[in-house]
């Protein structure tokens, strides 16, 4: 397959990409295979990929598991309506999402997105409390430095400045703000990190419907690492001003961070939680909100009388069956053993770079490579440094990080980071 260059100007002229700018497009490599750990340009090089297509293809590209999963699926029924009607490969997926989940999360709603089930969480907690009475209990708390999503809820509790909430002031909904964790999650822990969340708490927690956190790493608002009893302090808090709590997992779940799902490591259990790009290995775009039986029985017993949210491509049986697949295909590896062995590679192999002028700190958790620098990058100059490495990572900001493909060998991680060695002690240096 390939692709002319018309078509590339095409792009150029017509396709938003995302975040980008329609008179001045960024450069988008053209792409015609993916394989493994490999994507292919169309001009033919083959680049080692870091980013796992945004966190999510864990098992690699054109998986034959998954595409055989994908294939029976498609001959079988592509989607049909979930109103009304039901079918294996959702019954399937929200058994395996209850059996891997912590023991009360026990009602699955599947969205068709990241951004949909933090919609959905939210709406969710709303309900939630005004099915008990207490309607003044909608306004949503978080932490700097957040990433929810990019539909309206999801962006009223994002970062407000990563966020551009000057932007959409006007119809963004306030919501209250914590500082970000200051304790990193390799320091020693200390109690006056959480004294901020505990007096907004405090303060407000009559209007507070539920506080909305990524556990212990915060991805694409900073991809920061932050201490275990910060979150074990907020689960404390939020029981004693009667606060929900939701977790956003949908960067950290399946594994990436070395624990099944981020809150084991301070060995919390959420009432709600949102879980979505890697749980069809990157194949679909599929996620899913869990709650408790109580919550799930408070919404349906309120004025309502039902849980007020239904997508049109609401547990999409070719979504479902990869997911299906995908998840099966996690649980019956040794997982926590090829983790360890991501993090290990990472750690040695992204080291060097302590020493460069330019980074600030080189930071490694689970499947997970950060290197942050002091000043941003100009992605237009520094991508192409990249892929004349053989290796495809995308930075924002200050950050230049990996999360590779569970499937990623030593080899290749040794060659990926090596790469990223290589293009930052030669940038601007
Ligand atoms: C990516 C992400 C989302 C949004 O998911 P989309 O599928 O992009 O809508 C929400 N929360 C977190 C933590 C994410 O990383």
């Amino acid at each position: 397959m390939s692709i002319t260059q018309a078509q590339i100007e095409f792009d150029q002229q017509h396709i938003w990409h995302p975040y980008s700018s329609m008179t001045n497009p960024p450069t988008a490599y053209p792409v015609t295979r993916a394989d493994g750990v490999r994507i292919t340009l169309a001009d033919g090089r083959e680049l080692i990929e870091g980013m796992a297509s945004w966190w999510s293809v864990i098992h690699g590209y054109n998986n034959p598991v998954l595409n055989s999963a994908a294939h029976h699926q498609i001959d079988t029924m592509a989607h049909v309506m979930f109103g009304g009607l039901t079918h294996e490969p959702a019954i399937e997926l929200s058994r395996q999402l209850i059996e891997m989940t912590p023991e009360p999360l026990q009602k699955v709603f599947l969205a068709d997105s990241g951004s949909v089930a933090v919609e959905v969480a939210l709406k969710m907690a709303i309900q939630y409390w005004n099915a008990k009475g207490q309607p003044e209990k909608h306004k949503l708390l978080t932490i700097r430095n957040g990433y929810h999503g990019d539909t309206f809820g999801a962006m009223s509790v994002c970062d407000p400045v990563t966020g551009m909430h000057e932007i959409f002031s006007g119809v963004l909904p306030q919501q209250f703000f914590a500082p970000a964790p200051q304790v990193k999650f390799s320091q020693d822990w200390e109690a006056s990190d959480c004294d901020q969340l505990e007096q907004l708490l405090k303060q407000n927690h009559d209007k507070i419907a539920a506080l909305i956190l990524e556990p212990v790493v915060q991805g694409a608002g900073g991809m920061r690492f932050y201490h275990p009893e910060y979150l074990k302090r907020a689960r404390a808090l939020c029981d004693q001003h009667d606060v929900l709590l939701i977790a956003d997992e949908i960067a950290t779940g399946f594994a990436r961070t070395g624990k099944m799902f981020a809150c084991e490591h301070a060995d919390i259990v959420p009432d709600i939680l949102c879980l979505g790009k890697a749980i069809t290995g990157g194949y679909m775009t599929l996620a899913a909100t869990l709650t408790t039986t109580e919550i799930g029985e408070t919404i349906s017993a309120g004025g309502a009388g039902c849980f007020m949210h239904g997508p049109t491509f609401m547990g999409n049986p070719l979504a479902c069956a990869v997911a299906n697949a995908s998840l099966k295909l996690l649980r019956e590896s040794d997982w926590e053993t090829n983790i360890a062995r991501i993090e290990t590679q990472l750690k040695q192999g992204l080291a060097p770079c302590e020493k460069l002028n330019c980074v600030e700190e080189v930071r490694c958790l689970g499947a997970i490579g950060v290197v942050e620098l002091k000043e941003a990058v100009v992605t237009s100059e520094i991508q192409p440094r990249f892929v004349e490495k053989g290796i495809w990572i995308r930075p924002f900001g200050k950050l230049v990080y990996v999360m590779p493909s569970y499937v990623m060998n030593n080899e290749d991680l040794q060659a990926l980071t090596k790469g990223m060695v290589e293009v930052l002690s030669e940038y601007r240096s």
